[in-house]
């Protein structure tokens, strides 16, 4: 089983930020922003690549829940940044679909 299935079925502890009966979110235990959470379908998906069509409910709720963490982490006026990083070139390290919502600081352009 993945990490974040782990995390999932709490199996591995995290702090999370928001839970309904297809996500999670979490916040990142090694944060790069003042404000940094993992948003993941419950669902073990590996990566936008491997996402199909009946995956599209719950990518939508995911985006209607991120827009309320931000408010609840009140970075939804300052701004923030969500990253989906897919495969080698973009550095994703857990093979679980994952959505980060950074802020809480000026973010850079390009990224790294
Ligand atoms: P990726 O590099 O795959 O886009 O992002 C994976 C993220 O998961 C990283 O930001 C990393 O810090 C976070 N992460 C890895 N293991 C754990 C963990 O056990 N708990 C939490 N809360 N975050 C984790
Ligand atoms: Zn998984």
């Amino acid at each position: 089983m993945c990490l974040f299935c782990k995390i999932i079925k709490k199996e591995i502890p995290a702090a999370l930020a928001y839970e309904d009966n297809d996500v999670l979110a979490f916040y990142d235990i090694n944060p790069q922003a003042p404000k940094h959470i993992l948003v993941i379908p419950k669902k073990h998906i590996e990566s936008l690549n491997t996402l199909v069509p009946e995956d599209s409910a719950v990518i939508a709720n995911i985006y209607q829940v991120i827009p309320q963490i931000a408010r609840t982490e009140g970075i939804a006026e300052s701004g923030y940044r969500v990253v989906a990083n897919t495969n080698r070139d973009a550095g994703q390290a857990v093979a679980h679909l994952h959505f980060h919502i950074l802020g809480g600081r000026q973010m850079q352009w390009p990224p790294g």
